[in-house]
C-alpha cells in the first residue's frame, strides 16, 4: 500500500485552501474508492484529507419547492431510505439501492459517488499497462483491446471508458445540480456539464479542479420526479457494476407523454441523456410500443459501438424503453 498522512478537516475555508495549495492532498469521505485506486497504484497522493468532521454536509433536505438538497457527505443508504427521496424522486433512491452492496452504500457518500472513478480494467490494473487515463500519452488499451464493457457514445481516440455512477445517471435525467465551493466562492454546476468526456484529456473525469469541494447536490422539483424508474442491467444481479442502466421520468396527459426525461449509464464516459428521444417521445401514446421505439431509435443514430459492444445498441434502447413504461406505470 502506498504510504500516506491522514488528517481531518473540521473547517471547510481552510480544507479548500489546503487542497487549492497542494497537487499531492485528496479528500478522502468514506473511502471505498479511493483506497481501490491506492492500492492498484492508480492514485498516489501523499496526503488524505479526511473531510468526514466539516458541518452540515450531510443533511438530506426536503425543499419547499418539492426539490431536494443531498448534502455530499450524506450516505447513499441514508439517501436511499429518505423517504422524501423515495416519494419525490423514486429513479433516485433505485440509482442507489441497486449500487454496491449494503456496506458499501453505508460507507459511501454522495460526493465520493460521483466522484468515483472509471471501472475500465486496463486503468484498474496493478500492472502499468497503457492507459491515457492513468498514465497522459501512453495510450489507450482498451481502444483495440477487450472493451465490452466500454463506451459506444462520445468516446474519443485517447479513451473509451464509461462512468460508473449510477445515481449519476438518475441526477442528470432530472437536471440536478452539484454545488461546489473553491477559494473564489460558491457556484452551481449543471450535472449534465459536471462530468466531462474523454477527448484529448481524459485524466480529467468532471468540471472541478485542485481547491475544489463539493457541499451538495440539488435536485430542482421535476413534475417527471414522481413517476420515474432507474433500471439497471447487469452481468450478475447483486454487487455488479452496470453494463447498461436507464434512468427515466415522465408527466402525461391521460396516455400521452407530456414530457419525458431518459438518461443511461454504461454507455459513455459520463451519463448520457437522450435529448433527441425525449423531444421525439412528446404526445406519443404509452400504449403505442412501436412509437416509443421510434422515438428511442431517434437518440442511437450517434451511436458508435466498438468491437465488443455492439450489443449494447439494442440493449440500450430496450433498457430505455422498459424504464419508461415502468416510470409510466407509477403516474
Ligand atoms: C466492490 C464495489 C462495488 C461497487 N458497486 C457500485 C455500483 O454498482 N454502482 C455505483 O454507483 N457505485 C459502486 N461502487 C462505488 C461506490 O459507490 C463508491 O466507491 C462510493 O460511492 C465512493 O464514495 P466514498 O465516500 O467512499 O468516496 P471516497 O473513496 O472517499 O472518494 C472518492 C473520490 O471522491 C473525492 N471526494 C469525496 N468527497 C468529495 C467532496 N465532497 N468533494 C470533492 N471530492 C470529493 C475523493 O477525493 C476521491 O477522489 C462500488 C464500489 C466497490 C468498492
Ligand atoms: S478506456 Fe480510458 S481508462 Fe480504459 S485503458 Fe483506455 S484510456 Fe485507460
Amino acid at each position: 500500500m502506498h504510504p500516506f498522512a491522514l488528517s481531518r478537516a473540521d473547517d471547510p475555508a481552510k480544507a479548500i485552501a489546503a487542497h487549492a495549495e497542494d497537487p499531492q492532498l485528496a479528500f478522502i469521505a468514506g473511502g471505498s474508492d479511493l483506497l481501490g485506486l491506492m492500492k492498484d497504484r492508480a492514485a498516489l497522493p501523499e496526503r488524505l484529507l479526511d473531510i468526514n468532521g466539516l458541518p452540515d454536509m450531510a443533511r438530506i433536505e426536503a425543499l419547499p419547492d418539492g426539490g431536494l438538497r443531498i448534502g455530499a457527505l450524506a450516505r447513499m443508504s441514508d439517501v436511499a431510505a429518505d423517504t422524501e427521496v423515495r416519494r419525490r424522486f423514486p429513479v433516485i433512491a433505485e440509482g442507489l439501492l441497486f449500487a454496491a452492496s449494503g456496506q458499501l452504500r453505508n460507507m459511501a457518500s454522495m460526493g465520493g459517488n460521483i466522484m468515483q472513478r472509471t471501472r475500465c480494467a486496463y486503468f484498474r490494473d496493478e500492472d502499468p499497462l497503457p492507459c491515457n487515463k492513468r498514465r497522459p500519452g501512453s495510450g489507450c488499451s482498451a481502444l483495440h483491446g477487450f472493451n465490452r464493457n466500454h463506451a459506444i457514445f462520445g468516446w474519443s481516440e485517447a479513451c473509451v471508458a464509461t462512468n460508473p455512477s449510477d445515481v449519476a445517471v438518475a441526477f442528470a435525467a432530472m437536471d440536478a445540480n452539484v454545488i461546489v465551493r473553491g477559494r473564489t466562492g460558491e457556484r452551481s454546476i449543471p450535472f449534465t456539464e459536471f462530468h466531462r468526456l474523454p477527448g484529448t484529456t481524459p485524466e480529467r473525469d468532471t468540471a472541478l479542479g485542485q481547491g475544489d469541494l463539493i457541499v451538495a447536490i440539488e435536485v430542482p422539483p421535476r413534475v417527471e420526479g414522481r413517476a420515474s424508474h432507474y433500471l439497471k442491467v447487469r452481468d450478475r444481479q447483486s454487487y455488479e457494476f452496470a453494463l447498461v442502466s436507464a434512468a427515466a421520468g415522465i408527466a402525461t396527459a391521460g396516455r400521452r407523454i407530456r414530457s419525458a426525461r431518459i438518461a443511461l449509464g454504461g454507455v459513455a464516459h459520463k451519463p448520457w441523456r437522450l435529448t433527441a428521444a425525449e423531444s421525439a417521445l412528446r404526445r406519443v401514446s404509452l400504449d403505442d410500443i412501436d412509437a416509443l421505439k421510434s422515438a428511442i431509435a431517434t437518440s442511437f443514430t450517434e451511436a458508435r459501438p466498438l468491437a465488443h459492444n455492439a450489443f449494447k445498441v439494442e440493449l440500450a434502447q430496450r433498457v430505455a424503453l422498459r424504464a419508461l413504461e415502468t416510470a409510466g406505470a407509477r403516474v
